[in-house]
């Protein structure tokens, strides 16, 4: 650890934020960094491995310049369905007007009757009084027949159409596997380039998020897997909903396509329904999508905003994500400085702190009874300033910060992987820690000294441990330790 430590951040809930052409104008992404980015996204439906290579080593090199830990998702693009091209810029739909999706047209050769589309097999998917949302909803059309390769519709609210722009079935039930070949190809990047989490979009089931595990191989062992929850039938019964969650390191409440195919009405729910279940089985969450959408265009968020960022933080979400504003936007800084801002004052409030997390369940691991413990007692007993967990994986940390909290949590590891996995879990703050020159009587008094020197260890007050007998064992911590501050200082 370097002397001159600088304040460990206030800030509970994480911001991801995703690279684009504007985090690649000159000085912006280190302005973005400095400005409290956790996790970036490189985004895999845009851009080249080139640029998620280069994005990732540039986020690498500013994070250890500025002594930060910053994680990288990479997103998959997953089968998301295009309509094909118009021959002559866009068109205008009338309600009311007869078009058709045809399977078989050229790519080129869309027009105001009728536009191919880019998933032929759509056509087995789709039966007449089926409804379409072209645009994420703008345009909507409602299946009247189907005809060879044609499906007939009726326009049911029209619009500006344009170019390549993704059809939702409404209520689910496309039949397109999660992963495509383009995201086979793309996964390999990302194992290549070093990310930390990996996405993957429009999983059906927990066989998906299987699918993509096995992919990642022994290589890819070390790479956390977020289930982005963006389909119907994905969050359709909770068996499915959770067997997806048990199946991933992290979910993501995708807002945009899942609001598509369930209507904004069922999102809402839907959106604390997901963050209650991932956290209730131990995994992280993250709430994307138009989170700040007006900045994209204006330094400032509007009241709704503000007030959207804030619910998911009182929903108790780890990580609210922040999509074209920083990859495309005109204010890429302002939007991090902004969502930094709001999400402090959320967590001013008392319903962000206090818990009932698993209050009247049984536990089945000993490293999770330690950790839920820890919680217990830091909450509930004063002058308590943090608790500090010796972690090999970050397993611990993830399990404390389950139950919501105002106390700092510390994961104490030596591991730059598991540093950076604890990037996305809310009220975590990773320290490097190595241990492996430590004698074992001298680790509690250095883990001390570590956090005395970043101010979370005040005279007269009490800090939390946790550790196991065994260090960089996994699943070992089996002990926690309550330290009074002047105690420790008389030697122990
Ligand atoms: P996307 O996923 O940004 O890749 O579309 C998130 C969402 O659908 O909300
Ligand atoms: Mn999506």
């Amino acid at each position: 650890m370097n002397s001159s430590t600088s304040p460990l951040p206030l800030r509970r809930t994480k911001i991801v934020a995703t690279l684009g052409p504007a985090s690649d104008r000159p000085g912006v992404l280190e302005a973005m960094i400095k400005a409290g980015v956790d996790v970036v996204r490189l985004n895999f439906s845009h851009g080249s491995p080139d640029d998620h290579r280069r994005r990732l080593q540039d986020v690498r090199d500013i994070a250890q310049r500025l002594g930060k830990c910053v994680a990288a998702l990479g997103d998959l693009q997953g089968p998301k369905i295009r309509i094909a091209r118009f021959a002559e810029g866009p068109v205008h739909l009338e309600a009311g007007q007869p078009f058709i999706l045809d399977m078989a047209l050229d790519t080129y050769a869309g027009n105001s009757e009728r536009v191919g589309c880019d998933y032929p097999a759509l056509i087995d998917d789709v039966s007449p009084g089926d409804r379409l949302l072209l645009d994420d909803g703008r345009v909507v059309l409602d299946v009247t027949s189907i005809v060879g390769q044609e499906i007939h519709t009726h326009v049911h609210v029209g619009g500006k159409l344009s170019n390549n722009k993704g059809i939702n079935k409404q209520g689910g039930g496309l039949s397109a596997p999660a992963l495509t070949d383009k995201d086979r190809a793309d996964l390999k990047t990302a194992v290549e380039i070093g990310v930390d989490y990996l996405a993957v979009s429009f999983p059906r089931s927990a066989a998906d998020m299987q699918e993509a595990r096995t992919l990642l191989g022994e290589e890819g062992k070390e790479i956390g897997l977020v289930a982005k929850l963006e389909r119907a039938e994905a969050v359709a019964d909770d068996e499915t909903l959770d067997g997806i969650i048990i199946a991933s390191e992290a979910v993501m409440v995708a807002r945009g396509d899942l609001g598509v195919e369930i209507g904004d009405e069922a999102l809402i729910g839907t959106q604390k329904r997901i963050i209650k279940h991932a956290r209730t089985l131990n995994r992280a969450v993250i709430t994307a999508t138009q989170m700040m959408e007006s900045m994209i265009e204006s330094p400032l968020p509007t009241r709704a905003e503000v007030f959207d960022v804030a619910n998911a933080v009182l929903d108790a979400t780890d990580a609210v994500m922040l999509s074209a504003e920083t990859a495309a936007g005109e204010f890429p800084v302002e939007t991090v400085e902004a969502m930094d801002r709001v999400c402090l004052g959320a967590e001013r409030e008392r319903l962000a702190q206090s818990s009932g997390h698993r209050m009247h369940e049984g536990f089945e691991r000993i490293d999770e009874t330690i950790a839920l413990s820890a919680m217990y007692a830091a909450n509930h007993l004063t002058g308590v300033s943090a608790i500090a967990c010796m972690t090999s994986t970050g397993y611990t940390p993830l399990i404390a910060s389950r139950i919501r909290s105002g106390l700092p949590i510390v994961g104490l590891a030596h591991s730059p992987v598991a540093q950076r996995r604890m990037a996305l879990y809310r009220g975590v703050v990773s320290l490097p820690f190595d241990t492996t020159q430590m004698e074992p009587t001298e680790v509690n008094q250095e883990a001390l000294k570590l956090l005395k020197a970043y101010g979370l260890a005040r005279p007269g007050g009490h800090i939390i441990l946790t550790r196991g007998d065994h260090m960089n064992a996994h699943g070992g911590t089996n002990t926690m330790k309550i330290i009074a501050i002047e105690q420790e200082e008389s030697g122990e």
